[in-house]
């Protein structure tokens, strides 16, 4: 299995605790819920929407008495370049990008560990400013590459069969963050011949709709900002209902993934804590809105786990409410993870929930795992299934 590990690079900052005055060193595991960097008086230049960007470049640049051209100048390095630096913008005089360098930043995802798995997938695990580890996966396929980003550190949602859950919440992450891991892979990408990313999938670290200030600003930088196709575009949530209306209220096409994991209330609430909180009829009633604002197929992931969520029972329920939804199904096998002893459904059981799905007209497929030799299967992360999550059987970008 080739595994490439990229040394550290230093740590870049102190953390700073908010609770006193005077700045102190504290260890990762105190770190508050919110984002302590020694840069937290100044704004990050890759968390801001274009709009903001510009309005904030237009003015520093006024301030500074230089001609209005150097806010684009700074945007085309951002968006286009995806430039790694405030020094790299080298048609910005030096003592001007000193003293942006001074105002700003640029909070770039520093990569602590690169793994290549046989298979083509590539884990990034990331360390943020204040130490906290996150991870995104490229996973190329012969039509795209698809990029699964974190959202948040953690995940305070606890569902049973996900490691992410049963490590806990640390604290969100910021656009920037979110968007930093878009352009490190990126650049990643073309230094290593992998070519363009073509799809992004929020269905890495996190629930993204907890964290939806963030989540709603990395959509409009990455759509606007770099340039991707909204329905190339696709948020994974467990059901955070809000966060589902306020997807659809969007204009943009963004598309949206759901993890079911069982069409019985009684049996997802076994598996996922939030059933209790949102419970399936109200997850579909916000479903059917996203279907009635138009244009885009939901997409439902079912992970299949021996004996407990795979009773043949299940499959014409998740036949019904699918087809009701005209929603395509994933069907993903589970992926072990060090907390449980359950085992993924066996090959049979899965190609039986196909069969039914596929008899009463849902769109379905069985997702082979990616990057297993690597941990970037499902379960830290869900790398694998998104390959082709957007793919033939799904909508073209228009
Ligand atoms: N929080 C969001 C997105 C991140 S999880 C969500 O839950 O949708 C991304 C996907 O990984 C989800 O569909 C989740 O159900 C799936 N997943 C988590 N643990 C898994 C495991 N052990 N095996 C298979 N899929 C898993
Ligand atoms: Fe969080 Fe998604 Fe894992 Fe549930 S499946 S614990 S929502 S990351």
């Amino acid at each position: 299995m080739p595994t490439t590990h990229f040394s550290n690079r230093p740590v870049r900052c102190v953390i700073f605790s908010l609770d006193r005055a005077e700045p102190r060193l504290i260890a990762p595991s105190r770190v508050s819920l919110q984002v302590l960097t020694m840069h937290a008086d100044k704004t990050d230049l890759l968390g801001l929407t274009p709009e903001d960007l510009e309005i904030a470049l237009v003015a520093h640049f006024d301030s500074r008495g230089q001609p209005s051209y150097r806010a684009e100048q700074v945007m085309r390095w951002i968006f286009e370049e995806c430039v790694e630096s405030i020094d790299g913008m080298t048609n910005l005089p030096a003592d001007e990008r000193a003293v942006l360098a001074s105002t700003f930043v640029m909070g770039e995802a520093v990569a602590d560990t690169v793994s290549l798995s046989s298979d083509g997938t590539v884990k990034h695990l990331w360390k943020l400013a204040d130490g906290e580890l996150v991870e995104s996966v490229l996973i190329p396929a012969t039509d795209r590459l698809t990029l699964c980003i974190s959202s948040q550190a953690g995940c305070a949602m606890g569902c049973t069969f996900c490691a992410t859950g049963w490590a806990g919440f640390r604290r969100q992450m910021t656009a920037g963050e979110i968007v930093s891991q878009y352009r490190a892979s990126r650049r990643w990408g073309w230094e290593n011949d992998y070519g363009r990313i073509t799809n992004v999938v929020y269905m890495g670290m996190g629930e993204p709709m907890s964290n939806r200030k963030a989540l709603h600003s990395s959509l409009t930088i990455l759509h606007q900002g770099y340039g991707l196709g909204a329905r190339r575009i696709t948020v994974s949530t467990v059901g955070v209902v809000p966060g589902i209306i306020e997807l659809a209220e969007r204009k943009e096409q963004f598309r949206l993934a759901v993890s079911l994991h069982s069409p019985e209330s009684e049996s997802r609430a076994e598996l996922i804590p939030l059933e209790t909180r949102h419970p399936l009829p109200e997850l579909i009633e916000a479903l059917r809105r996203f279907n009635k604002a138009g244009g885009r197929r939901i997409t439902f992931e079912y992970t299949m786990i021996r004996d407990v969520n795979d009773a043949r029972s299940l499959a014409p329920k998740l036949a019904e409410l699918a087809f009701s939804l005209e929603a395509f199904v994933n069907l993903i096998p589970f992926n072990p993870i060090p907390y449980q002893d359950w085992k993924a459904s066996t090959g049979e059981r899965i190609e039986e929930f196909r069969s039914v799905l596929e008899e009463r007209g849902v769109a379905v497929a069985v997702r082979v795992p990616r990057g297993r030799d690597i941990d970037a299967a499902c379960g830290q992360l869900r790398a694998n299934a998104l390959v082709e999550l957007q793919g033939s059987k799904a909508p073209a970008e228009s």
